[in-house]
């Protein structure tokens, strides 16, 4: 047994995992008391009479083409929210181990750790040092409980990338002991490549990757986990059969048509163009302290008030996220980057 699968929960290890209506598309489904008509609105290819299919290969194959690894090396899920969750219940056992965090950060490494009833070892980001990542402090609390480190490149919601060198070396100090899991939901709007080139040398580091930010694809609910096999088969154990719709298979195979990600890659260059626009005129605009240079497709702001931001937001009809209650953020607003119509109707409000 490698140490992937050693160090995960005694109980998930030994689980043999549930076994489904067998999968054989070529034959007439009298084997899973579906209703062999569809439903009236039904506009999808397969029919939603039908289950879908219980681990979807072809899907899986095909991310595991686009992302350009093995496709036991990936595990395709309800959002990456839900690798995170799988990961979690798989290698944290309630009461016991603990997983380290460097907020501020994604809210839901947290949630998922404290559901599981798994401790939470937090390790603040360096504000004075543009939220780098304080690697020194969190060696310093890799200690044994601790099975999973969280870290987040791009940071939601700090929008700066983690030096890559240094995260190479953490996993590479991390094996044999704990999994170091780098989510890179907006890896596609950064300046730099995701960590997938560094994943065959390095068996304990996790990747989460998502359609729901640069493919437009967030209410599909798609994301990807991207590891060792052996990892994605102790959580292949784990995940719901029948995880992913119909309607959510049907979405995918569609947006990883080559047409389509020509369009998705045309929109993450629009986005980009529009960061840096709206990134320079929010300087000019009342009451804004500080913009954080970002790599996603938000933008960190500061204000004097970020109070009477989100009211004069609020009343032009836009929605922007209120972080004041988060440590280290305590006048911020972290704001979506939308059409330059939108924006412009953003400045205005601000102005
Ligand atoms: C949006 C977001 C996700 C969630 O992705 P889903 O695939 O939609 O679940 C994951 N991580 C971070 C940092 C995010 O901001």
């Amino acid at each position: 047994m490698s140490w992937l699968t050693a160090i995960a929960r005694p109980e998930i290890r030994s689980l043999k995992a549930y076994e489904h209506a067998v999968w054989e598309p070529g034959l007439i489904r009298l084997h899973a008391n579906e209703l062999p008509w569809r439903s009236r609105h039904d506009a999808s290819e397969a029919g939603l009479n039908h289950y879908p299919e219980p681990h979807p290969h072809q899907l899986t194959a095909a991310l595991a083409r686009f992302y350009g690894v093995e496709p036991a090396a990936l595990l395709a899920s309800r959002g990456s929210d839900e690798a995170i969750d799988l990961l979690v219940r798989s290698y944290c056992r309630a009461g016991a181990d603990a997983v380290i965090i460097c907020p501020p950060t994604f809210g839901m490494y947290a949630v998922a750790a404290r559901v599981q009833g798994a401790a939470v070892i937090e390790v603040p980001l360096r504000r004075e040092r543009n939220f780098a990542c304080d690697f020194d402090t969190l060696r310093q609390h890799c200690d044994p409980r601790v099975k999973l480190v969280f870290l987040c490149s791009p940071n939601n919601p700090t929008g700066n990338r983690l030096e890559m060198p240094a995260i190479l070396a953490l996993a590479r100090e991390l094996q044999g002991r704990a999994l170091l899991v780098v989510d890179e939901a907006y890896v596609e709007f950064a300046s730099q490549p995701s960590l997938l080139a560094a994943l065959a040398a390095l068996p304990g580091l996790v990747l989460l990757r998502t359609l729901s930010k640069a493919y437009a694809l967030a209410g599909a609910r798609c994301g990807a986990l991207i590891a060792h096999p052996d990892v994605v088969a102790l959580l292949r154990k784990v995940i719901q059969p029948y995880a992913l719709t119909q309607l959510t298979i049907e979405a995918v195979f569609r947006a990883l048509e080559p047409a389509a990600l020509a369009q998705a890659q045309a929109q993450v260059d629009a986005i980009r163009h529009e960061r840096a626009r709206v990134a320079t005129a929010l300087l000019a605009c009342h009451g804004v302290r500080r913009v954080w240079p970002s790599e996603a497709n938000f933008l960190l702001v500061e204000f004097d008030q970020a109070g009477a931001a989100l009211g004069r937001t609020h009343a032009a009809g836009l929605l922007v996220r209120d972080l004041r209650l988060v440590p280290q953020l305590q006048q911020a607003v972290r704001i979506s980057i939308g059409t330059a119509e939108q924006n412009n109707r953003l400045l205005a409000s601000l102005t």
